[in-house]
């Protein structure tokens, strides 16, 4: 049995006060229900701050992003051991804002992923596709190519530190949430695929969380569907009631 997996993607959100607050109501929110696994990922001058709220607490901490280097002359970038020193267990890969705004390609997502996992930290791998795409009858392949690259080099025996998010880019931040036939249909799919990458029994025991305008009034039918494992949360999560509202709806 797979424990759902909820998420919240603060982007570049909150200031210091607002971030610690925040917290501390998810912190209180939550309490000590350990039905759903829930982590909030703050911006990265906020880790440090919000992980003195959550230390002790069932709420884990994440990084939006890393470095795939554990030090070095990499100016204004943050590496995986970093992320683990200042309290975090998770860190978000490959998101879509990253990937189309800011050009990062699958083979330095896939660094990401392995510099990720080699630090101990639990890896956070999003892919999705582009509304053109879907329209285009490519949601399939461009998975599969986002999985295939993303994760070279992962073996089976590491897969339990991945989670994958799949969060169709025409869904994120635009209010147009996928159906749950729709995220239940391309989840089935990547969990095929990993399968044929990593093997079934890995595949079976993979979290896949879905992400894309997941609201408290939609998140009880997308968390309801098999294949659906969690949530990856960006703007709702910015509420603590709303996000509440969704980790609620993975309890039920
Ligand atoms: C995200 O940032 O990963 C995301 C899914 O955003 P939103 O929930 O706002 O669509």
């Amino acid at each position: 049995m797979r424990k759902k997996f909820v998420v919240g993607n603060w982007k570049m959100f909150t200031t210091a006060a607002a971030g610690a607050q925040l917290a501390a109501a998810v912190v209180q929110g939550v309490g000590k229900a350990d039905r759903v696994t829930v982590a909030v990922c703050p911006p990265f001058p906020y880790l440090a701050r919000v992980a003195e709220v959550v230390r002790g607490t069932p709420i884990g901490l994440g990084g939006q992003n890393l470095y795939p280097e554990k030090e070095g002359a990499f100016t204004g970038e943050v590496s995986p051991t970093m992320l683990v020193d200042v309290g975090c267990r998770y860190v978000i890969v490959g998101h879509s804002e990253r990937r189309h705004k800011l050009g990062e390609d699958d083979a330095f997502i896939n660094r990401k992923v392995k510099a990720g996992l080699a630090a101990g930290l639990q890896v956070i791998l999003c892919i999705g596709e582009t509304l053109e795409e879907r329209k285009g009858n490519r949601t399939e392949a461009v998975l599969d190519r986002q999985l295939t690259a993303g994760l070279a080099g992962v073996t089976a025996d590491v897969l339990g530190g991945v989670v994958i998010a799949y969060e169709p880019v025409w869904a994120i931040g635009t209010g147009h949430n996928a159906t749950p036939e729709q995220a239940q249909e391309a989840h089935t799919f990547v969990r095929r695929r990993v399968g044929q990458l990593c093997g079934e029994a890995a595949a079976a025991a993979l979290l896949i969380q879905y992400g894309g305008s997941v609201k408290a009034d939609n998140a009880a039918s997308l968390l309801s569907q098999p294949d659906v494992d969690g949530a990856l949360v960006g703007g709702a999560s910015l509420k603590a009631d709303d996000f509440l509202a969704i980790v609620r709806a993975g309890v039920r």
